[in-house]
């Protein structure tokens, strides 16, 4: 059966991508892969084995059941961490198939000892401390009751990482923040060191502190938005932007295309509304194209009148309201187009080019927002 429109995957910028954080981080620091929200939207499934190819043998999710996905579609035994939801009902399955979890509060903590106790599997916990983000994290207050809880239990528990989370790395405006952030990090690790406490491996940074915070990167990084091919922010790219080579200013490069087709064409007369309601009047006899993906499909309904899609090369617009299935854009300029002609809404055809980032400038979505919105149920294929 054909879908409404698919969103293609490359491969090849996927592996471009890593190899440019490689370059980064160095050939020593693990590179974990960020791959909450369904792979920031493509799809878990399809970038564990993807990644995997190109030498990723860490994941990181938000939850449980996004870290069981990464378990099943791994074919290389790769190392799983869970930075968020964990219910306790969940350890056990957790435990048994040696997934890693950040560990932020006592209840957690001691769940995780009873469970590696009974099953006679040691639980393997990251430490995350409160440095300044402000939604989960260890306080510094607590910290002698955490060294002792750990090395009371450590015959159960194997201390995987000391971690943390930036508030922000990818903005300047947050730079005293982040700075303050990293302080009180190294007081907690130096705190655990001096109380003979250590951890396999340290780890802060995302991919703007990467980026912006280099002595931030240590043993791991945790990269998720810049694996797929953009930069945190604007800014972040600003930073890096001399430093990049001459020949290759845009290391970083995006795998999602998404495409629909053409559904059918329409004559209008001048003065026609087109769509629902009166927000487009044609100013001239047109020819509109409906093409069937509307908001319900993730194309915000902020770019009725708005949006910009490539059909036979060149850029049209949007014309009349976005609707739940489908919008109409104005084709009457171009010549020879047919009903099942590809209509590109994310990325290149001919010599023009649809970026994540324009959206955002009609929406004032992220770029993660917008990725992440894309319905699970569009078909996701794997390109070169
Ligand atoms: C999402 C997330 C990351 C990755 O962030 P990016 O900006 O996408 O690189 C790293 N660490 C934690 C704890 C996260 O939640």
């Amino acid at each position: 059966m054909n879908h409404t429109s698919y969103i293609e995957i490359c491969k090849s910028a996927y592996k471009k991508n890593i190899q440019f954080i490689r370059k980064e981080v160095g050939a020593d620091t693990v590179i974990s892969a960020v791959v909450k929200g369904n792979a920031y939207g493509h799809g878990i499934e399809n970038i564990t084995p993807i990644a995997e190819e190109v030498g990723i043998r860490h994941f990181s999710t938000f939850s449980a059941d996004e870290a069981i996905r990464v378990f099943r579609s791994s074919k290389k035994k790769s190392e799983i961490m869970i930075m968020g939801m964990l219910a306790n009902e969940d350890l056990e399955e957790i435990i048994q198939k040696g997934i890693s979890f950040f560990v932020f509060e006592f209840d957690r903590l001691e769940h995780a000892v009873a469970v590696a106790k009974r099953l006679g599997i040691k639980a393997k916990v990251h430490i995350e401390v409160e440095t300044g983000f402000h939604r989960t994290g260890f306080e510094w207050a607590e910290r002698e009751k955490l060294m002792l809880f750990l090395k009371e239990n450590q015959t159960l528990l194997s201390c995987c990482g000391l971690c943390t989370h930036f508030a922000g790395a990818e903005s300047v405006s947050n730079y005293v923040r982040v700075r303050e952030q990293i302080k009180i990090y190294h007081q907690f690790k130096d705190w655990f060191t001096e109380k003979g406490v250590s951890f396999d491996r340290y780890h802060t940074a995302c991919s703007a502190a990467t980026f912006s915070y280099p002595e931030t990167i240590m043993d791991m990084v945790r990269i998720g938005i810049a694996s797929y091919g953009f930069w945190p922010t604007m800014e972040t790219y600003m930073y890096k932007f001399k430093s990049l080579p001459e020949n290759n200013k845009n290391p970083l490069k995006r795998l999602i295309s998404w495409k629909s087709s053409i559904m059918s064409l329409k004559k209008v007369k001048m003065g026609d509304f087109i769509g629902y309601g009166s927000s487009y009047m044609a100013p001239r006899d047109m020819t509109i194209a409906l093409v069937p993906i509307g908001y319900s499909h993730g194309y915000s309904r902020l770019l009725s009148n708005q949006g910009k899609v490539l059909i036979a090369g060149k850029i049209v617009s949007v014309v009349g309201t976005v609707t739940m299935n489908s919008i109409a854009v104005d084709i009457t300029d171009l010549k020879g187009v047919k009903k099942g002609d590809e209509v590109v809404l994310i990325g290149k055809q001919k010599k023009n080019e649809i970026t994540v980032a324009s959206f955002g400038e009609s929406t004032q979505q992220v770029n993660y927002e917008l990725l992440t919105r894309l319905p699970m149920d569009i078909p996701r294929k794997i390109v070169k």
